[in-house]
């Protein structure tokens, strides 16, 4: 056990050491996979293969549900339409998909998001061109009591499925927003205003494509897509491994 009972630790620290244990724990003990509950990996490929697949009839450029090829908003082009050109989700954020990120997210268990990143490269278009991957940053503060920043770790997963080099330098979160969960997307949109920051490297490539581990009105991606458009980027399409309809 490691001994932090008997002294103060800090925040940052613990959550060091919580991530050491669980990697210790990850190496040591043989990996049950989160959907069938056999050993040999987090999640086996054809367990994969039954999570809640993001289906249906869905905009061809918000990837909302439920509406024909393109939704009223992507349709009226001009300063309504989202600041992005295309989102993929290959899931829905239901059943085992949920449990899986929630897991990655809140628990450790990083080794879930290199199998969903995989799929998630898998729905990206090819006519999108991609040439960099850009995860969704955490501001400073949350990286640190976290340990790591899941959107990250599955856009390294993708960037390497698609062959292409992640950045994590070119978009920086300033300021950690307020839990968006409840908000309607309007509000979401005005809560996350101004929350990220593009640096402008000397060459940024004109199609670069915005990781994160979950969407839900996909007003984190327009945000950041907005500050990498006033970087110099032309082209900003958005990956996640699951929507929340
Ligand atoms: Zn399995
Ligand atoms: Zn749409």
């Amino acid at each position: 056990m490691l001994p932090v009972g008997h002294t103060r630790v800090s925040d940052g620290r613990r959550s060091v050491l919580v991530r050491l244990a669980t990697e210790a724990a990850e190496f040591l003990l043989p990996q049950r996979c989160l959907v069938c509950g056999r050993f040999g990996g987090a999640l086996h490929p054809q367990c994969v293969a039954r999570l809640p697949a993001a289906e249906g009839a869905r905009c061809q450029r918000c990837w909302r549900p439920g509406v024909g090829a393109w939704c009223g908003r992507c349709a009226a082009s001009g300063p309504d339409a989202p600041a992005f050109d295309g989102l993929r989700t290959p899931f829905e954020f239901g059943g085992d998909a949920r449990r899986a990120i929630l897991e990655a997210k809140f628990r450790g268990v990083t080794a879930l998001l290199p199998p969903l990143a995989r799929a998630a490269a898998e729905v990206v278009p090819v006519e999108w061109g991609i040439e960099a991957v850009v995860p969704i940053p955490l501001a400073r503060g949350r990286r640190r009591s976290r340990g790591y920043n899941q959107a990250e770790i599955a856009a390294v997963e993708v960037a390497r499925r698609l062959g292409v080099p992640v950045r994590t330098i070119w978009l920086r979160r300033i300021r950690e927003t307020p839990a968006q969960a409840g908000l309607a997307a309007e509000a979401r949109g005005r809560n996350l205003r101004g929350a990220f920051e593009a640096r402008r490297p000397d060459s940024l490539p004109a199609r670069v494509l915005l990781v994160d581990d979950v969407t839900t009105t996909g007003a984190t991606f327009e945000e950041a897509a907005r500050a990498l458009r006033l970087a110099g980027v032309s082209h900003v399409y958005a990956l996640a491994c699951a929507r929340e309809d």
